[in-house]
């Protein structure tokens, strides 16, 4: 899309922005006015008006200025987490059975989405438009213990879900609607929005953070913006998918001090060469490793000269 074609169509998307999307918007121009050279050099004087657009376009969750945010996004770390990560976790597909219900509404009989005929696909996603359709999904019974395995990870979570096109206000209202009512673990913040990515990493440190979706294209955009994507869908995957992916996450971003300092230890299992004696006892007493016990038990008596 041409650079006034964008602005243009932003200036439109800007008229009617609600008023929790005005206050979003103005928050991610304030953030955009920290690049503000960066804008003048590419787009000299419509720079003010791009940053505008991109505002407006990211306070709406659309992908319509996919180019300059990206241009515009750090390089994270990917070395290691400084901070927790936040936990997203998608709706439609990973806790609500999206898809069983669509089919339900097509009248498809086998009670598979995938057989609703391409011509009835669109039809059936407008009469979803201005009602309670998603207040009216079944829960995946996998949904409570995969939060609780959240929760015992990280503490708690995020709702990361798409609204329904054409149907964005409504249809995150009844969303919200639904968590209150079916998820015993709430979220700690409930985000609607068309675009997930901007989420994929803590903005001030880098850390990745995860996210738990259904959806390929999702997760593949989270992990090029340097974000950590689960990829599980509730009717196919089982919920040691969950456990991988974050046991997965742990062992590459969370590692401990001591086992960061592999190369250093001559293979005293993670035992580092500049461990002090205090250290020594320490990890002999307290490791959760047997082999590590001992070892350390040993080192400690070797360095004390005994046998
Ligand atoms: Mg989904």
């Amino acid at each position: 899309m041409r650079l006034h074609e964008i602005l243009k169509k932003s200036e439109m998307a800007e008229r009617k922005l609600t008023g929790g999307e005005k206050r979003s918007k103005e928050s991610h121009f304030k953030k955009l006015k920290k690049h503000k050279d960066d804008f003048k050099k590419r787009y000299g004087d419509e720079a003010e008006q791009v940053m505008h657009a991109i505002a407006t376009n990211r306070a709406k969750g659309e992908s319509i200025f996919d180019e300059p945010i990206d241009v515009l996004t750090e390089a994270p770390d990917l070395n290691s987490a400084k901070s927790d990560p936040i936990v997203y976790v998608d709706m439609d597909g990973v806790l609500a059975d999206f898809f069983a219900e669509w089919a339900k509404l097509a009248g498809v009989k086998t009670g598979n989405y995938k057989d609703i005929p391409p011509a009835k696909t669109d039809p059936t996603l407008d009469m979803m438009v201005g009602t309670d359709f998603f207040n009216r999904l079944p829960k995946f019974p996998s949904a409570d213990k995969l939060l609780q395995m959240v929760k015992n990870f990280a503490g708690g979570y995020k709702i990361l879900s798409s609204p329904l096109r054409g149907d964005h206000q409504n249809s995150g209202e009844w969303k919200k609607v639904w968590i209150k009512r079916e998820l015993p673990i709430q979220p700690t913040e409930i985000i609607i929005v068309g675009r997930k990515d901007s989420y994929a990493v803590n903005r001030q440190d880098g850390t990745p953070n995860i996210l738990i979706d259904d959806r390929g294209k999702n997760i593949e955009s989270w992990r090029s913006r340097g974000g950590y994507g689960i990829k599980y869908q509730a009717d196919e995957d089982g919920l040691d998918t969950i456990a991988k992916g974050l046991e997965d996450y742990k062992n590459q971003y969370m590692k401990e001090p001591e086992m960061a300092e592999e190369n250093n230890t001559n293979n005293n299992y993670g035992i580092s060469k500049n461990a002090t004696l205090a250290d020594l006892d320490n990890i002999a007493k307290n490791s959760t490793s047997k082999e590590k016990r001992e070892r350390a038990h040993w080192l400690r008596n070797m360095r004390r000269g005994r046998k």
